[in-house]
């Protein structure tokens, strides 16, 4: 059997935010590899005796290597006919979709879809109304990992300048010490805007806000945990003009 193969952004946590493209694929789907940001209720779709595979990872606890995860995704597709990958987000930002393409490329599973989702950084900027780029605000987005356990190295937040600019950095909590350190080596960003969303576009969805010297003690304080996400820039002052416009029509 050369099963195809789907690869699948659910999107960044409420169900409705799949694309129709996304549930076809997983009502189609004889197994399911799907992982710990994945909302519960996107599995509902699936054909009663799909077999679902869950092959998260939760920091701290058992991790699937992402080598056992590849392997086990083609060994699916060379079982059923069709075989899903579900992931949070979407599969090819800081989600090793590109991994597991290229895994099953080499292995001859030749026919992979790839299902586009919509990422965690536009669906907390949906959710509480912040947009990425704005012509009075920001005429720049980036998307960054906070995740550097392996070198330690955060140079890349060194000195940037953020002036005009949006940064979305993904995994930046457990390391948002060092983050905001590497940016306020360039003084003009220590009254940078900042905001922190969690689990965005679920029911619990939180969002604290702070400025780039703050957030760190805010975030501790609030006791913030993954699933966040940071958005830093100067769009979130956008905020504050929307949020006087609700209270002056809202009483
Ligand atoms: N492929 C995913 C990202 C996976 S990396 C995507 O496109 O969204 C995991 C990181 O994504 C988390 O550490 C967090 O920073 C972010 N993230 C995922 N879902 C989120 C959510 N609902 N709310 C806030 N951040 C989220």
């Amino acid at each position: 059997m050369m099963g195809k193969v789907y690869l699948i952004g659910a999107g960044p946590g409420d169900p409705e935010l799949l694309t129709l493209k996304a549930v076809n694929a997983i009502k189609e789907s004889d197994a399911i590899l799907y992982d710990h940001l994945i909302n519960p209720e996107t599995l509902r779709y699936c054909k009663d005796d799909a077999e679902l595979i869950l092959v998260g990872k939760m920091k701290g606890d058992r991790t699937m290597p992402q080598e056992e995860i590849n392997s086990l995704l083609v060994k699916m597709a060379g079982k059923y006919p069709v075989v899903s990958r579900l992931k949070g987000g979407d599969p090819f930002i800081f989600g090793r979709g590109g991994e597991e393409y290229e895994y099953c490329l080499e292995n001859g599973f030749t026919d992979v879809t790839i299902i586009p989702g919509i990422t965690a950084a536009l669906g907390s900027a949906a959710s509480f109304g912040m947009p990425l780029t704005h012509r009075d605000y920001s005429s720049e987005v980036t998307f960054i990992t906070g995740h550097r356990k392996v070198d330690d190295d955060y140079s890349a937040f060194d000195s940037i300048d953020l002036k005009k600019k949006t940064y979305v950095v993904y995994m930046a909590v457990s390391a948002l010490a060092e983050i905001t350190a590497e940016m306020m080596k360039n003084p003009d960003n220590r009254d940078v805007p900042v905001a922190i969303v969690e689990k965005a576009t679920r029911h619990n969805q939180r969002m604290v806000r702070g400025t780039v010297s703050t957030i760190t003690e805010i975030v501790s304080h609030e006791n913030i945990k993954a699933p966040a996400l940071m958005i830093v820039g100067d769009v979130i002052n956008f905020l504050k003009k929307t949020e006087s416009l609700k209270n002056k029509h809202n009483g």
